[in-house]
């Protein structure tokens, strides 16, 4: 069964290591993360982002799949199914379809027009018992049509939006989506504990996780990042699999034309990556 991100991220808050989520595009996306978490015993967030959503036959479709995974693959670890930068309606939607946690995106609203609908959104949410992200700041870098400057997050406007009562809370401090440029300057570690501190208890979240080198990410972890989101990199992965698979001419050999075979080292590398971050992360053996 399917559980808000609630607990989890305040356990993972409390024992210093970060909830990975990762973001689904298909069946042998969703069906690669389950079964890792499940093999090490790690709780896990299923990100789903409006343009994902709609790839995959819409919020009950995607709802219909995971549901159904959890129940045939023998899943018990926490799984949330969370919409990654929802709008407005699209939070509502995916509430209203079963999706068991939500990020509201208002980051490029005026702060007062932010608050007020992240406010009717946590109201929405909580009578279904569904978390809910908000994010002030905007990330930078592009994730589905969606571009963000890469602002650093008002520490002032991150406690306003906190206060509201929102279960977790994404904060600009440099990090970005997509890969990152040579020129990068890193994490900015001031703004993250100046945030913490504004911001008290709520589970901070980084975004665009892809590409922080490994000790960056131990430090926002001990500074109060308690889930960190991972797209891009399942994404090269899969896609770097895949290539050598028909470049070495496996599909043209017997029956590698077979989706299933075609598709199965792109599965494993989505493992691989799953399991390197989950391992990074802290969170195994944590559910
Ligand atoms: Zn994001």
């Amino acid at each position: 069964m399917l559980v808000s991100a609630k607990e989890m991220l305040n356990k993972a808050r409390d024992g210093k290591y970060a909830v990975g989520q990762f973001n689904i595009n298909n069946l042998e996306w969703t069906k690669a993360i389950l079964l890792t978490a499940q093999e090490n015993n790690s709780p896990v967030i299923l990100g789903v982002s409006e343009g994902a959503g709609k790839y995959m036959c819409g919020y009950r479709t995607v709802v219909g799949m995971v549901n159904g995974m959890l129940e045939e693959l023998k899943i018990t670890v926490p799984v949330a199914l969370h919409l990654d930068h929802g709008t407005y309606e699209g939070a509502l939607k995916a509430i209203e379809a079963g999706f068991s946690s939500v990020m509201f995106d208002g980051s490029h609203y005026p702060i007062d027009e932010n608050i007020e609908k992240t406010k009717e959104i946590i109201r929405i949410a909580g009578e279904k018992g569904v978390s809910v992200e908000a994010e002030v700041g905007s990330i930078g870098g592009e994730e589905d049509g969606v571009m963000g400057a890469g602002e650093i997050a008002d520490p002032n406007e991150c406690k306003l939006i906190a206060d509201l009562g929102v279960t977790m809370l994404a904060a600009g401090i440099g990090n970005i989506h997509g890969k990152y440029p040579a020129n990068w300057k890193g994490l900015d570690f001031d703004a993250l504990a100046k945030i913490k501190a504004a911001t008290g208890n709520v589970p901070l979240v980084l975004h665009g996780g892809t590409g922080i080198p490994a000790d960056m990410i131990q430090k926002a972890i001990s500074l109060g990042v308690a889930k960190i989101n991972v797209n891009t990199e399942c994404q090269l992965a899969f896609a770097e699999a895949t290539r050598k698979y028909i470049e070495a001419g496996k599909d043209l050999q017997g029956k590698g034309f077979d989706p299933r075979k075609l598709l199965a080292p792109g599965f494993e590398a989505i493992k691989a990556v799953v399991k390197e971050k989950m391992e990074l992360f802290g969170s195994i053996n944590k559910a």
